[in-house]
Parts: structure tokens; sequence; C-alpha cells
């Protein structure tokens, strides 16, 4: 080995990965991507989208149809799960509950007949890893759902995995616990500098955790990209209603995505500020959200977005609004500034 060479920097490539369980459109439509080692990565879509099947490809628990999973550089698609190199955390971290946390981490050093001292020397140090060694004699009912959550991570660090595989595994628990939990998974992964791929459906959560955000949709991959660079430039109008926070609009030069907390209401016959546009609309709705407002706006040239009443949302803060409160059934005018809307180009499939 030569000690000059740097560690590789993509931990899973995917080179044009195809799922299909039966006839028509595959599950996974040869998809690519390079996931940076020690990177947080999330893939993110609707259900149905691919998501699970992806992660199962990774890990070995699914055949692949066509295509490739490399890791470090090294072709794994034909290997069984266990010698892959990466290691998969359930839902609700799925502990044995008559079992010790130090038996829970040794058990599958068990299964492969490691003797009983080097077994639980070996998750002893991976329970001083997660700082959960003074509690390696509790059973799961005795910790709380971070300790658990632990108990888990050390569990599945067991076998030395070079990527972390989790399938929705906070979605489960409660919200307030899921909160704290993602924090606590973040915190975790940068502390032990380890590639991380977490399945979910939650904008919000994929947000939260990740470096890397993959937006899938009917098994394809729409985009890739930092939650700032997805939040702030959907590519298509996909991303844009599936992130949120974004009005759709028609423009005689094609459809634009404008961040809802960007956009200004005006009465109708006030003058536009300089360089701004407008579409006419009518307040269909004013919901007070705590430290802002938000305001729903019937056919401001917007595309109608089936899940919602409104075509269009602004988001106003408090003060804002009590400058200059709207009601329902006003006419008004829905502003942006150019330099606020970007081009959406069309949905790769609709
Ligand atoms: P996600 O995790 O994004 O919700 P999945 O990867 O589980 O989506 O599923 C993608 C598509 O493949 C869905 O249409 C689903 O019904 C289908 N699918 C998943 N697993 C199987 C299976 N074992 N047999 C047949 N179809 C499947
Ligand atoms: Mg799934």
């Amino acid at each position: 080995m030569n000690a000059d060479v740097a560690p590789p920097t993509v931990a899973i490539e995917v080179v044009a990965l195809t799922k299909r369980y039966g006839e028509g459109k595959p599950a996974v439509d040869n998809i690519n991507l390079r996931i940076a080692s020690g990177s947080y990565c999330c893939l993110l879509g609707p259900s149905g989208c691919g998501k699970s099947t992806t992660l199962r490809m990774i890990a070995g628990h699914e055949a692949v149809s066509s295509g490739d999973v490399l890791l470090e550089n090294r072709n794994i698609t034909n290997l069984p799960a266990s010698q892959r190199g990466t290691a998969m955390m359930f839902q609700s971290f799925a502990l044995f509950p008559h079992l010790s946390a130090l038996d829970n981490v040794a058990f599958s050093l068990k299964m492969k007949g490691m003797a009983k001292a080097q077994r639980h020397a070996k998750a002893h140090q991976l329970l001083e890893r997660v700082a959960m060694g003074p509690l390696a004699q509790r059973k799961p009912a005795e910790l709380s759902g971070g300790q658990q959550q632990r108990v888990a991570l050390a569990r599945a660090l067991i076998n030395e995995p070079r990527a972390l595989l989790l399938d929705e595994p906070l979605s489960a628990l409660d919200p307030f616990l899921r909160v704290q939990m993602r924090a606590e998974l973040r915190r975790w992964q940068k502390e032990l500098g380890l590639t991380f791929i977490h399945v979910t459906h939650s904008q919000e959560e994929a947000m939260a955790l990740a470096d890397t955000m993959v937006v899938m949709n009917h098994g394809l991959i729409e985009q890739v990209g930092s939650p700032h660079e997805i939040y702030n430039r959907p590519v298509n109008e996909f991303v844009a209603r599936f992130m949120g926070g974004h009005n759709v609009i028609d423009t005689p030069a094609g459809k634009v995505g404008v961040r809802t907390d960007q956009m200004l209401v005006l009465p109708a016959n006030d003058a536009l500020p300089e360089g701004y546009a407008a579409k006419a609309a009518v307040v269909s709705d004013v919901e007070y959200q705590g430290t802002y407002l938000l305001l729903g706006l019937r056919n401001p040239g917007a595309t109608h977005n089936a899940s919602s009443s409104a075509d269009a949302s602004v988001m106003l803060s408090e003060s804002q609004f009590a400058a200059r409160p709207f009601v329902v059934g006003e006419a008004v005018q829905l502003a942006w500034a150019p330099q606020a809307a970007h081009a959406l180009k069309p949905t790769a499939l609709a």
C-alpha cells in the first residue's frame, strides 16, 4: 500500500442502476449517483418513487436488474449483503428486548461463533464510542429513545462498515422524539466520520440532516444538491412543489419558481415597485402561523396545485400583515422582483 494515496473521496457509486419488478416502468430507472465519503446523503421523494429499492440494491438485500454498485471503487453488485462493507439500521432500531445493550451489539459476532470474552470486548469498545459504555448491561426498555438509537448504531457498526444505510429510521417515532433523534443521528454521523445514506419522504427531515439531497420521482433522480441549492434553486416544477415554500408561476417566458417568503402582495390598484412583475389574484385564505401569516391566493396565473385550494401562497411577517391586513375575497396583486424568480425546466416525467 502506498501511504501517499489519498482515501477514496467517493464512498458509493451507482451506475445505470435499474430494478424491474415486472412489466412496465422500472421501479428504479437507470440512475447514476456518486456519494462522497463521510457525507450525510438523504434519498428523498414521495412514497413509491424507488427510494427503498435503491437502498436495498446498495445493501445487497435486492438483486439489481442491471447496472452496478461500487463501494470505494470496488464493484459490490453481486456480493452478498454481509460481504459488502455496508450496514443497515432499521426503523425503530429493532433491538432484541430480552438482551442487554452489550448482547444486542455483540449478537452478530455470536452468530459468527466468536468467543464470549472477545465479542464482549469488541461490543464494549463500540458502546464506548457512542458514549454508552456505562449502560452496557441495560435492556432496551431501560433506555431512552436516544440511548436505544445509540445501541442500534453501535450494533450496525460492529462489522466495521464503510457506509451505513438507513431506511426511514425515524418515521415510527412521535414528532418530538423524531426531531431529537435526527439531531443525534446527524451529530453521530459527523463524530464517526462515516458515510450515511438515509431514506426519507420528509423534506424537513432531509433538509435538517443532509449534506447532499437526492430528490427522486417515478424511479428517476430529479435533482442532486445541498439542501440550500435544492431549496433555493429547484430545477423543475416537481422539485419546487415537492420541496414546498415555492410558487410555480406561468409567465410568457415559461414557468418560474419564486419562494413564498420573497413575494409581495399589494392592493389591486397600487403602483408596483420599479421592475416588479405581477399577476392579479384574489385572497382565498389567511392563516395565522405564529411568527408569520400565510396568505392563500387564487388565480394568479399559477398552475393549479391539486393538493391545495389556493393557487399560490405568500408568507408575510406579523408586522407586514399588521401594517396592511388583507381579507378573504379581496382583489390583490401578487408581485415579485425578477431576481427572486428562476426558470423551471419541464419535469422529466409528469
Ligand atoms: P419508496 O421506498 O420510495 O416508497 P419503493 O422502492 O419501496 O418506494 O417502491 C418503488 C416501486 O416498486 C413501487 O411502485 C412499489 O410498489 C414497487 N415495489 C417495491 N417492492 C416491490 C416488490 N417486492 N415487488 C413488486 N413491486 C415492488
Ligand atoms: Mg420506502
